[in-house]
């Protein structure tokens, strides 16, 4: 997951991006505003964090700025204000949480992992390629009439491979977005979760649906 955190106070800032990349974040700064706004509408983040005073443009400005620009990624705001008008001009302006300094840091990374979890959902419920569908909301897979039984990881590759249908993933890509917390760049838990996911919708008769893209990773894909 690549977030981007708009930050002026160096050590906080500091601070932060060594601790979310020790979560397994990416992490990219921005220490003022305009940067801020200007980032957050042309990369593509997984979740912004925005203080709310800094230089140039307030985080509520980059809020708006990046509701205007109809990106949907879950915004953070950091605030020392803590009165009810202020929670509640925040979260007007598109934030869809809000800390107030200081917090801590396991609160920071327990409410991004809320948010992470759920725009998805509300995007879309179901994703599918040939007869297999796999339903977000019930977290639950089907090929066909048969319901399908898999492990979290094993459903959340497969969630990830399906909204990335036809495009090839690398062992990189997955790790970073399926994988963040526990993630040993080094061990064959991809290729294992691979293996076993295929092993539970390949079923005789059926599409091979998850191909092998040598030296690039993988794919899901009708081909
Ligand atoms: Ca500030």
């Amino acid at each position: 997951m690549r977030v981007l955190l708009v930050e002026d106070e160096p050590q906080i800032a500091d601070f932060l991006k060594m601790s979310l990349q020790a979560e397994c974040f990416a992490v990219d700064v921005a220490t003022d505003g305009e940067r801020g706004s200007f980032l957050a509408r042309t990369e593509n983040y997984d979740l912004v964090i925005l203080d709310n005073v800094l230089p140039l443009k307030h985080g509520l400005e980059i809020c708006k700025d990046i509701r205007t620009a109809e990106k949907t990624m879950p915004i953070i705001m950091l605030s020392v204000k803590s009165d009810a008008a202020t929670k509640v001009e925040l979260l007007n302006a598109g934030a869809d949480d809000y800390l107030i300094k200081p917090f801590s840091l396991q609160e920071l990374v327990a409410r991004m992992r809320a948010l992470l979890r759920r725009p998805k959902q509300m995007q879309r419920e179901t994703l599918s390629i040939d007869d297999l569908v796999l339903n977000e909301k019930t977290a639950s897979v089907r090929r066909g009439n048969e319901e399908i039984y898999l492990t979290r990881k094993e459903f959340m590759l497969l969630e990830y491979l399906l909204s990335n249908q036809g495009l090839v993933l690398s062992r990189g890509m997955i790790l970073e977005h399926v994988w963040d917390m526990e993630a040993d760049p080094f061990s064959n838990t991809i290729e294992s979760h691979i293996m076993s996911v295929r092993r539970k919708i390949h079923q005789p008769g059926k599409k091979k649906l998850i191909h092998t893209v040598p030296g690039r990773g993988y794919k899901i894909d009708l081909l």
